[in-house]
């Protein structure tokens, strides 16, 4: 989860050996996937939905960051290049990734469900993410997809701060914090992600251009696609998103019956 409580994401940031003591059993698990270009604002509806529907927010940017702030020199070679992959703003090579999600398979099986946010990124993280569903019969709900125009997206993503320590998301002008610098939530202190400078932003969105797009034609062939305007404020785009999700869940009902 993502809301900076005590040992909230533990077992998804620092890996196998972490407790989840969040874990609640809901009756309808949401099993989601958020996909759309660096910037959209996934990961403020990833936090916003995990408030609404209680499945953890599970992102594979998050377990990068917080590898990265590490100072136990505990970090495996493999962590290490990643970490570099990041900083110049290009993906992390798939095996490399696959290996992180499959050590937390177990949040995936979490009995309040998940948002995956940043992952799936190639055709074959979906690939592999697919197979490992079926094995452990677990069923996804929905791909959810924000869409923006480029130039909205280089906005927001240049004017974007991160907590710290809670990792809240603010915008310098969209969403201000009530003291600039310090967050609103915990008081930790807001920075500018490295891969958000204008320099890092281009190779990403080349890169998401390249890699991620895919992806929409897959899942849309899945029959899981939801595109979702991802303009206006944060709660207007969560109403947006909440209202398809229930569609989605009526038609199943709907079909199931
Ligand atoms: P994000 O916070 O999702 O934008 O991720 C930040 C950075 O972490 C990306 O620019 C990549 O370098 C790396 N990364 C995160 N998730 C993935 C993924 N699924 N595949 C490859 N690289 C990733």
């Amino acid at each position: 989860m993502s809301d900076g409580r005590d040992g909230d994401r533990a077992a998804w940031l620092d890996g196998s050996g972490a407790e989840c003591p969040a874990e609640t059993e809901v009756d309808h698990p949401w099993r989601l996937i958020l996909l759309g270009a660096p910037g959209v604002g996934k990961g403020t509806q990833a936090d916003l939905l995990h408030s609404r529907l209680g499945a953890c927010h599970l992102s594979t940017g998050d377990v990068f960051r917080t590898a990265a702030t590490r100072t136990d020199c505990a970090l495996s070679p493999a962590m290490q290049q990643a970490l570099e992959y990041m900083r110049r703003g290009e993906l992390v090579p798939d095996t490399t990734v696959w290996e992180m999600v499959r050590e937390r398979r177990s949040c995936l099986r979490c009995r309040g469900g998940f948002i995956l946010d940043g992952f799936p990124r190639t055709l074959r993280q979906a690939e592999s993410l697919k197979q490992l569903l079926l094995d452990e019969s677990l069923t996804l709900n929905a791909v959810v997809n924000y869409e923006l125009p480029l130039q909205e997206i280089v906005e927001r993503l240049s004017g974007r701060r991160t907590c710290e320590q809670c990792k809240a998301v603010f915008h310098v002008t969209r969403q201000p914090s009530r003291t600039e610098g310090l967050c609103d939530r915990c008081g930790g202190r807001l920075f500018q992600r490295e891969d958000d400078r204008s320099e890092s932003v281009t190779v990403r969105m080349t890169a998401y251009e390249k890699s991620t797009a895919p992806l929409i034609r897959f899942y849309q062939d899945l029959g899981l696609l939801l595109p979702i305007p991802a303009s206006g404020s944060p709660e207007e785009i969560l109403a947006r998103t909440l209202l398809e999700l229930e569609k989605r869940r009526a038609w199943n009902h709907q079909v199931a019956s």
